[in-house]
């Protein structure tokens, strides 16, 4: 099947590609194969000067890059712009950190010597997702390969171009071809390859179906896998709160990249005293957005990245207010003239009351929806914000003490941020528990992810 790049504002197909055929495939695998044998005996020093080259390309071609992510899945053009900056920052950081990270650890034993050594697994399949498509693949590929790992992009389907444009930074940057390589495949061919006694690990970020699907096949082969899977990220307003400063980042944790984030704010669970005030301001700020043309600088909200996307946001919202939820703003899509009216675009929409069963309140909406919901202390705050089976990430606002050491202790995510939005950040380890995944990415954490942890003994006569 064809591989198809559609730009989500105009719903017009930029380009098409053709699917790798078995033959093609086979060549990658023995490519990649053969680039471990090589890459893995190369100085850190050698691998950090290629990583550092593809950081300045990053940046003095960023304009061209975010140009490309908005276009494939229509993230506004400032924010493709930062992304670009931003994985740059992450090719810097394991530039100049991998070495550290990765040395040789003395423990005292009854050894004449013994150590911890860190080693490269070897080929490892990257099963990307659309939303941030060049920082997805950085934040793997940066680590992995500075570790001496060779990475297989299998990126989402509807961003190749992205995909293609990774590939060529690193050959750019001076990593040999098979260093890493793009698979330009659907889902389908995502067991065949993990099958393969070549490949020695997968990490896979996306939903939970996908994640089920792939942890299930390197399982039985007994592959290393690394999963960061969705959230319903929880937002929590105390009375103690700078409530101002609460609105305008709840409004940015909720719409940052159009809504659809694995850790945009979800659920925002707000203190009945400061509730009424909190609904206002939110409602007053999700209305005023500018939605349109995310290469206009000027626009807030762009297009969401697929028709089948928008669908099943609007089933969300649909059933949600079925089921009992009040709709305060939004719930449809907005009139836009021109290309843009074939576009998959949804107005920012606000939603309270809503009951425990409906998606809006134990599912993952991936776009521009918020959940709002009352609360009269903070054991209700904990308990509701627990009350889903995703634990990624948790977002809290308190300027009491007390309040924020329950926060950090009994939140049920992988990160807790006091008084400010969840975000990544290459010297913070990033990843999720219960349903949201398991392993780390980012930081010294992350490097480790993909290597032989080999211990060494030794006993001198
Ligand atoms: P997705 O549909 O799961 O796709 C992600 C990747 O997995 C794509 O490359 C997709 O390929 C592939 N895939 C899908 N089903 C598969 C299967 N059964 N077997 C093997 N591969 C499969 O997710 P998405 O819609 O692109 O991304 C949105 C989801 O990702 C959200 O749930 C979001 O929260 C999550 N996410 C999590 C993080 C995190 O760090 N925790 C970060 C970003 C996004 P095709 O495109 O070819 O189908």
């Amino acid at each position: 099947m064809p591989i198809s790049s559609v730009n989500p504002g105009t719903g017009e197909v930029l380009q098409n590609f053709d699917s790798l055929d078995p033959q093609q495939l086979e060549t990658k695998l023995a490519r990649a194969a053969a680039a471990f044998c090589e890459h893995r005996a190369t100085p850190f020093a050698d691998r950090a000067r290629k990583m550092m080259r593809a950081a300045e390309i990053l940046e003095s071609e960023k304009a061209a890059f975010a140009r490309t992510m908005t276009l494939e899945m229509g993230k506004p053009i400032g924010a493709a712009i930062s992304e670009a900056e931003k994985c740059a920052r992450v090719c810097r950081y394991y530039a100049e950190n991998a070495e550290q990270h990765l040395a040789d650890e003395v423990v005292e034993t009854n050894a004449t010597e013994s150590f911890v050594r860190y080693q490269p697994l070897g080929v490892v399949l990257a099963v990307m997702p659309w939303n941030f498509p060049f920082w997805q693949v950085f934040r793997f590929a940066a680590p992995a390969l500075m570790a001496g790992n060779v990475g297989l992009l299998k990126h989402a389907s509807n961003v190749p171009q992205c995909a293609l444009a990774i590939e060529d930074i690193f050959r750019r940057a001076g990593f040999d071809d098979g260093v890493f390589q793009t698979l330009l495949t659907g889902s389908d061919a995502v067991q065949t390859i993990l099958e393969d006694a070549r490949v020695a690990a997968v990490t896979l970020t996306g939903s939970e179906p996908a994640g089920r699907s792939v942890a299930g096949i390197a399982g039985n082969q007994i592959k290393k896998t690394v999963l960061e899977l969705g959230g319903s990220d929880p937002f929590i307003v105390m009375p103690s709160a700078n409530l101002e400063e609460a609105v305008t980042t709840a409004v940015k944790a909720r719409t940052i990249n159009n809504g659809q984030s694995c850790i945009a704010a979800k659920r925002f669970i707000v203190h009945a005293e400061i509730y009424t005030r909190f609904e206002t301001d939110f409602v007053a700020a999700m209305k005023q957005l500018r939605i349109g043309d995310p290469l206009d600088e000027k626009t807030e909200i762009g297009p969401l990245a697929t028709e089948q996307i928008l669908k099943d946001l609007e089933e969300q919202v649909n059933v949600s207010v079925a089921r009992g939820a009040k709709l305060l703003t939004g719930g449809g899509r907005p009139a836009l003239s021109g290309n843009l009216a074939r576009g998959h675009f949804y107005e920012p929409t606000v939603l309270a009351d809503i009951p425990r069963d409906a998606p809006a309140s134990c599912d993952e909406t991936f776009g521009p929806v918020a959940s709002l919901f009352r609360v009269g202390n903070i054991d209700e705050a904990i308990e509701l914000a627990n009350a889903t089976s995703f634990g990624l990430g948790s977002s809290a606002w308190t300027n009491d003490p007390a309040e924020r050491a329950r926060f950090i202790n009994e939140l049920e995510a992988g990160s807790v941020f006091i008084n400010g939005m969840v975000a990544s950040d290459p010297r913070l380890p990033f990843g999720g528990v219960k349903n949201s995944g398991y392993g780390r990415e980012l930081s010294y954490f992350g490097i480790r992810e993909f290597v032989n942890i080999k211990t060494i003994w030794i006993k001198a006569d």
